[in-house]
């Protein structure tokens, strides 16, 4: 059966709210299972490990059946004074300054994962994934992630599994509200990534909590979530990769 990977990104104690008027609201589309990419401490001002009630809420949520993912540590890339113009094109203009993982070395990387999955530590099962801010993971930093055994990783069009040899091809939707003129792009482009993924073996839509507050942007992703769940099967990055698995000689 086809697949429909909902991704919630940028779940921490600064979206909460957000995250969960959409959670209820993919609910009602009949999403109850979904990726929900954490940050550890959201730009050095939101450490969950002080943050009691936002850990319940996680725990109730991974107790319901969403997966816990974790996104990076802090989410936002220190600039550096070195920075080339592409460097400063990437991480700037495309993503705000939110490419934490963009240039790590594999020593820091490690240390931010280890810590990460320190910090999450208190959620009742393991974290298998990790995704990193705005999907920029250089090649020093994905060894880290492999090193410490997650299953996969995402890229903009690729879910990326470690414990095999395939890449699975799927661009996600995902929209971009930092703008006006963003979000009206970010409209015609899904519109038109929709069509042309819809018979597609898996369809990844990628939800950030801004998107909640961009009427048009919101009504669209409600629109097509409803549609790509018609004859899929609804399920988290790990269960897509289990189900990958089925029948293949290697377990997960
Ligand atoms: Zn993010």
């Amino acid at each position: 059966m086809k697949s429909l990977v909902v991704s919630l990104h940028d779940v921490s104690p600064l979206t909460q709210s957000p995250c969960e008027n959409i959670l209820a609201q993919l609910e009602e589309l009949g999403v109850q299972q979904t990726s929900l990419l954490v940050i550890p401490n959201h730009h050095r001002r939101a450490p969950i490990t002080e943050n009691s009630s936002f850990r319940s809420w996680l725990a109730r949520k991974v107790e319901a059946g969403h997966e816990p993912v974790l996104h990076g540590y802090f989410h936002q890339r220190q600039r550096q004074k070195t920075d080339s113009w592409l460097s400063r094109l990437t991480t700037e203009t495309y993503t705000a300054g939110e490419g934490e993982f963009f240039d790590l070395s594999t020593e820091e990387a490690s240390s931010r994962l280890q810590r990460g999955l320190k910090d999450l530590g208190f959620l009742p099962r393991s974290v298998l994934g990790f995704v990193a801010p705005a999907w920029l993971l250089s090649a020093a930093a994905e060894i880290a992630v492999r090193e410490l055994g997650f299953w996969y990783t995402t890229r903009l069009s690729r879910l990326q599994i470690f414990r095999s040899s395939g890449d699975v091809r799927s661009r996600s939707l995902v929209w971009s509200t930092r703008a006006e003129w963003r979000a009206w792009t970010s409209l015609a482009w899904n519109r038109f990534l929709a069509i042309t993924t819809a018979r597609t073996r898996l369809i990844r839509i990628g939800i950030h909590p801004s998107d909640l507050g961009h009427a048009a942007v919101w009504r669209q992703i409600r629109q097509l979530v409803a549609a790509a769940r018609l004859g899929r099967e609804c399920v988290s990055y790990e269960k897509f990769v289990e189900i990958l698995s089925q029948g293949s000689p290697y377990r997960y």
